[in-house]
C-alpha cells in the first residue's frame, strides 16, 4: 500500500516508528508536511499539491496533526478523504476530540464516567459555580492548557474562588472539576487501536505533585487494565469517533473516569514503558481497514 503520514517533522519519534513499521510490512511510506500542503478545492477531481506536483492517491493516511495547526490540518485530512484516502482518524473525529468542552458533553452524554465537571467563563455566581460541582477539593483548568500547565488544585472554596476570579480577569473559558484524590496523583493512559487497547501505561506524577503528566517529571509503567477500565477507554474512543486514541483515565472509588481523548498520541512514552510495537499494531488495523472511501463522512463532515 501507499500510506502517507501527514507529520510536521519527520524526525520525531513517533513519525520514525510509524514510517520504520510501514516499511517494515512491505509498504511505501510517505512522510508529507501538512502545512506545506496546497490545494485547488473548487476543482472536480479533489486533490493536493506539494512541492509543486500533485501527490498520488494514497491508500491511507495518517494523520499526527498537532494541537497549533488543528485548523489548517483538518482541512488537509479532509481534502484526503475526499480524494478517497483511508484517514486513519477523520477530519470531524479530530476536530471534536480538540474541544475539550464539546468531548466532554459527547462523552457524558453517552454515559462514559467522567469526573464531575462544570465550565464557565464568567459565572456571575461563583459560590455557585463552585457549590454545583461539589465544593473543594477542586481542579481548575484552563482549556488551552496542556501537558500540565494551566492546572492548578483548589483545596479550599476560597481558594477555589480566588482562582476562578483570576481565570476570569485573563478572560479564559475554565473548566472545574471534582478531585479525584484517591488516583494519588496517576493517571492511565490507555492506547487504543480500533476497538481494543493495545497497550495501557500508569502515569505517576512527582513526589507531592498531583499532575501526573511526564513532562512535569512524572515516570511510567505497564499496568493490566480491569475490565471496566478497558471497556471505559474503547467506549470513549467509539463515541469521539476516534480509530486510533490516547484515552486518559483517572481511578476513581466510583470506577474509571474519563479525563481527555488524545487524537495524535505520541508512541515514545507508551512503546518504552510496554515494549509494545504500538506503529507495527497501527499499521495492522490501516491494512484490515484501508478501502477506498471507507470513511464515515468522506470529507462530508
Ligand atoms: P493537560 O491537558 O494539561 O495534560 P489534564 O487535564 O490531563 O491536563 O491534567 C493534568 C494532570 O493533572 C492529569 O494527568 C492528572 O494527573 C491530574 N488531574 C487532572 N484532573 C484531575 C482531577 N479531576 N482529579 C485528580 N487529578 C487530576
Ligand atoms: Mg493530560
Amino acid at each position: 500500500m501507499r500510506v502517507a503520514i501527514l507529520s510536521r517533522n519527520p524526525n520525531l519519534y513517533s513519525t520514525r516508528r510509524l514510517k520504520e513499521a510501514g516499511e517494515a510490512r512491505g509498504h511505501q511510506v510517505d512522510i508529507i508536511d501538512t502545512l506545506h500542503c496546497y490545494m485547488d478545492i473548487t476543482r472536480s477531481r479533489p486533490a493536493v499539491r506539494y512541492h509543486g506536483e500533485e501527490l498520488p492517491k494514497y491508500d491511507a493516511v495518517i494523520p499526527r496533526i498537532g494541537a497549533s495547526i488543528t485548523f489548517y490540518g483538518t482541512a488537509v485530512v479532509r481534502q484526503f478523504e475526499m480524494m478517497g484516502a483511508f484517514c486513519v482518524n477523520e477530519s470531524v473525529a479530530i476536530s471534536r476530540s480538540r474541544d475539550k468542552l464539546r468531548s466532554l458533553q459527547l462523552l457524558s452524554r453517552k454515559d462514559v464516567g467522567l469526573p464531575r465537571t462544570g465550565f464557565a467563563n464568567r459565572p456571575d455566581n461563583i459560590k455557585d459555580l463552585i457549590k454545583n460541582v461539589g465544593g473543594a477539593p477542586l481542579v481548575i483548568k484552563l482549556l488551552e492548557g496542556t501537558q500540565g500547565i494551566g492546572v492548578v488544585l483548589a483545596e479550599t472554596n476560597k481558594a477555589a474562588e480566588s482562582i476562578i476570579e483570576a481565570f476570569m480577569g485573563l478572560k479564559a473559558n475554565i473548566l472545574v472539576q471534582e478531585f479525584i484524590k484517591e488516583a494519588g496523583g496517576a493517571d492511565i493512559r490507555c492506547f487504543v487501536v480500533g476497538d481494543k487497547v493495545v497497550a495501557a501505561m500508569k502515569r505517576q506524577g512527582a513526589e507531592g505533585e498531583f499532575r501526573s503528566n511526564l513532562h512535569r517529571g512524572g515516570s511510567a509503567k505497564l499496568i493490566r487494565l480491569t475490565k471496566e477500565e478497558r471497556a471505559t477507554a474503547v467506549k470513549a474512543a467509539k463515541v469521539m469517533g476516534l480509530n486510533v486514541c490516547g484515552v486518559d483515565i483517572l481511578q476513581s472509588a466510583n470506577g474509571p473516569v474519563v479525563m481527555e481523548v488524545n487524537s495524535s498520541p505520541g508512541l515514545e512514552g507508551i512503546e518504552s514503558a510496554t515494549n509494545k510495537d504500538v506503529a507495527d499494531l497501527i499499521f495492522q488495523f490501516i491494512e484490515a481497514k484501508a478501502k477506498p472511501f471507507n470513511t464515515r463522512t468522506r470529507g462530508k463532515g
